[in-house]
Order: structure tokens, then C-alpha cells, then sequence
């Protein structure tokens, strides 16, 4: 009898971890809305995205929380707009190598929900959460860690700034000696400066070995490539190859890392236990021209609230739970952590203000999604607010490379279905949804009113 209590303990425990699917996000640096062939690019090749574009559901209303890199990051990982948490700066962009923040350990990110269910959880790639031991993802419920802690651009060696300023430079053929960069393995550097010519080959081994090894339990896999933000690399089998030029070749051979990694999980016959999701950070910094990727048909790109800030590519897939095709309702990064929970049958943190909706609905049979509305945010300011079509600015930072705030006196209001390049305000003729958007604008103000303190001011002191 015992014995047969105990083997129904075991089953059950064993279907319980069956019904939990494995999560794997692969999630790029500074790519463009129309930089993949699913999503229109003529020139850039993506086989493997595009087959797993055709195999799952091609998102074209998806949203990252923030248009730079770390309060983008931040929103992903916790769920909660960037603001929320002190991931959103108004005196730094992001974290720099001489920053003594990180994400507060208080949050509660991914990684960490799934532990309730014993998940295995691993990091590869760039973090960018902070860098210091007490923030880095084996401090947030990563069990392992293997990547560049920040931007790919940081370090920069002495002499080489100039690099930066114009385009006819080596900047524009970049040599990975020019930037120290560490690569780390959990909180140790392995390595400095990085290789950043094989870094994306590199990341693709360590997620295919992460998914092996843990090919017999649940596992989520954060796959965070440093690239195609510049300073741009790519291996020798892939330079040199894109009509596009260096872009093309760094976008190709994350392609080809993507191939890879669906490969695996098809040949572990992991395939239906697993739900992969690809998107990126924030839209194409456009201020480097050739090296910097296209937004496609969306206005502007990185580090504005413009829909090329943070409308991003992305394509959700797991054969047999998600039904293929294209998906215009909306969705962000910001639904991640309570969509996996969802699947992973565990609750999110209740003690604190989420931002994210449970997507698992709208994914498994197209239902209406329960995202109805989106804030842009950037530099601790609340731009813009979208509701159903409509989105509403109040702010906005047209340059290409982080000009300067407009505050706009007259609000102007964009119908995105119909106008997706928002070029067409209609202020003038609809008050009375003006007046609505702002009443929102406010209502989410005095919302995040109670928001941690600024994460991304403070530096190392200087000795
Ligand atoms: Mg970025």
C-alpha cells in the first residue's frame, strides 16, 4: 500500500512537470521592426526566423517596455513598467560600466517565479541589469549566467572614442580589441576583452548545451544576444555575405543561431513542451546609418516613444499548443512573466503593482487579448498612452540619437490601425478622445507615484 501511494506521488509529480512547459526567450539588442524577412525586409535573409514565423504566430503589435536597453530589460524580467522599480532615469539612460546600481534584489523577476516549481533557469548573453556580483542573474533566480554584463559599445578603449564620431571610421569596420568588455561565467570574467567576433556563435553554443543538459526537467532559457547593437561582429563564415553589409551578416547569423536552437528542441523531441518566444529590447539605433537597422514602416527608432521605439518583431512558437499566424493584437514584454506563470501554473508576485496581462488565451486559440492600453515611457517620463488604436502624445523625442524633449503643448493623436507611420495627427478632430487619453495620461502618473527611488544615477566612487 505504501508502495503504491508513493509510485502515485511519483506519477503525479511527473505529470505535474509534463503539464510545465519550457520557456525559452531569445531576445536581440537594437533590432529593427523591418529587419526580418517575415516582417518585410528585402534583403536581410532569415530562413530560420521566418519558418518559425510560419510554424508559430508573428505578433506585429508587441511592445517593450521602455526604447533603451536596461529599464527595457528590467520591464521584461519583472513584469512592471520600468518606472515602477527605478529602472527608469531621468539623469542616466542606462547602466554603465562605472554604475553602482543594479536591479533591486526585491524585484521578483522570471526566473524567480518559475523557482516555486522548481524550474531550471539559465542566463546566456547581455544582462545589463547591473554588473556588480549583488546583481547579476545568478543574484535574480538564474542558476548559471554566461555572457557580457552590459552594452557591447562600453569600455571603449582609450583613443578609440573618435570611432564613435563619424561614419567614415573603423568604427564602421569595428575591432573587437577596442572594447574591454568582460565575458562572464556566473560572477567570475573568463575573459576580457570578449571576442565579439564569435560571441554570437559563442551564446548559440551555450543555450543549445543549457537545453541538453536540462532536456529532463523544466527549464527556462533567457537567451539575450549583445548584438545587432553596434559595435557590430560576426563570425567569418557569416562576414561579408548579406547584401545588406555588416548588419546583415550580424542579423544572419543570429538567424542562424535561431535554426539552431529550434533544431535542438525538435531533435530532444522537446518540440510540444516548449514555447519560444523571439522579439528584442528596443527599436534599431538609427543615428548609425547603415550600421543600425530599420524600423520599416514605423516612425522613428531607439530611445523614442515613436512606434520604431518600441513596437518590436516578434514571433511566438510552440507546435501543437499555439495555432500559426499572424497576431495584430496587442501584447509587450511587460506580459511575459504572468503568461509564462500562467502556463507554469504558478502565481505571480501579488504584494506589489503589476503591469502585465496573462496572454496564454489570445495565444492558444487568437481570443481578443486582454491588453488594451500601453504606456510609453522613457527617462522617467511618461510620453504617450495607446488605447485600443489610438495613441495619444504628450511628449516626444523626435531626433535619431536621443535629441531633445519636446514637451508638446497641444497633444497630438495618432490612429496606429490606419496609420501606423504616425504621420497623421487628428487632434484637431477628435477632442473629446484627447481629452480621454489625457484623463489616462494622469490617472497612470498619480499610479506610479509611489515608485521606487532612481536605480541608474549612482556611480563607483572613484578612489
Ligand atoms: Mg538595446
Amino acid at each position: 500500500m505504501r508502495f503504491l501511494i508513493l509510485f502515485l506521488a511519483l506519477l503525479s509529480l511527473v505529470r505535474a512537470a509534463e503539464n510545465q512547459p519550457n520557456f525559452v526567450v531569445i531576445f536581440c539588442d537594437d533590432l529593427g521592426y523591418g529587419d526580418l524577412g517575415c516582417f518585410g525586409n528585402p534583403t536581410i535573409k532569415t530562413p530560420n526566423l521566418d519558418r518559425m514565423a510560419q510554424e508559430g504566430q508573428k505578433w506585429t503589435q508587441f511592445y517593450v517596455a521602455d526604447p533603451v536597453c536596461t529599464p527595457s530589460r528590467a520591464g521584461l524580467l519583472t513584469g512592471r513598467y520600468p518606472i515602477r522599480n527605478g529602472m527608469s532615469s531621468a539623469k542616466r539612460v542606462v547602466f554603465f560600466p562605472d554604475s553602482a546600481g543594479g536591479l533591486p534584489q526585491g524585484e521578483v523577476t522570471i526566473a524567480e517565479v518559475l523557482k516555486q516549481k522548481n524550474y531550471a533557469t539559465g542566463a546566456v548573453g547581455k544582462w545589463h541589469l547591473g554588473h556588480l556580483p549583488q546583481f547579476l542573474p545568478i543574484a535574480q533566480g538564474f542558476d548559471s549566467y554566461y555572457g557580457i554584463p552590459y552594452s557591447n559599445d562600453m569600455d571603449i578603449i582609450q583613443g578609440a572614442e573618435n570611432y564613435r564620431k563619424g561614419a567614415e571610421d573603423p568604427f564602421f569596420y569595428p575591432d573587437t580589441m577596442n572594447y574591454d568588455v568582460p565575458l562572464m561565467q556566473d560572477d567570475k570574467v573568463i575573459e576580457r576583452p570578449a571576442n565579439q567576433n564569435t560571441i554570437t556563435r559563442r551564446y548559440t553554443e551555450k543555450a543549445i548545451e543549457y537545453i541538453k543538459d536540462n532536456q529532463e526537467h523544466p527549464f527556462f532559457l533567457y537567451l539575450a544576444h549583445s548584438l545587432p547593437h553596434i559595435p557590430l561582429f560576426a563570425s567569418e563564415q557569416f562576414r561579408g555575405k548579406s547584401i545588406r553589409g555588416l548588419y546583415g551578416d550580424v542579423l544572419e547569423e543570429i538567424d542562424w543561431g535561431v535554426g539552431r536552437v529550434l533544431q535542438t528542441i525538435r531533435d530532444l523531441d522537446l518540440d510540444e513542451k516548449t514555447i519560444v518566444v523571439f522579439t528584442t529590447d528596443n527599436g534599431p539605433w538609427l543615428a548609425f546609418k547603415t550600421h543600425g537597422g530599420s524600423a520599416g514602416p514605423l516612425r522613428a527608432g531607439k530611445g523614442t516613444t515613436f512606434e520604431g521605439g518600441q513596437r518590436v518583431p516578434t514571433i511566438f512558437w510552440s507546435p501543437g499548443r499555439f495555432p500559426p499566424g499572424t497576431v495584430s493584437e496587442m501584447g509587450s514584454t511587460l506580459d511575459l512573466l504572468p503568461t509564462f506563470a500562467s502556463f507554469a501554473g504558478v502565481k505571480g508576485p501579488s504584494d506589489r503593482k503589476m503591469d502585465g496581462f496573462d496572454l496564454s488565451k489570445t495565444l492558444m486559440t487568437k481570443a481578443k487579448s486582454p491588453r488594451e492600453e500601453f504606456h510609453y515611457w522613457t527617462r522617467a517620463k511618461l510620453h504617450a498612452v495607446r488605447s485600443g488604436p489610438w495613441k495619444l502624445h504628450v511628449q516626444q523625442r523626435e531626433s535619431i540619437n536621443y535629441g531633445k524633449v519636446v514637451h508638446l503643448d497641444k497633444p497630438e493623436l495618432y490612429n496606429l490601425e490606419t496609420d501606423i507611420s504616425e504621420a497623421y495627427d487628428v487632434a484637431d478632430t477628435h477632442p473629446e478622445l484627447v481629452r480621454r487619453l489625457l484623463k489616462m495620461i494622469k490617472k497612470h502618473e498619480a499610479d506610479t507615484a509611489d515608485s521606487l527611488p532612481d536605480q541608474l544615477a549612482a556611480r563607483i566612487p572613484t578612489p
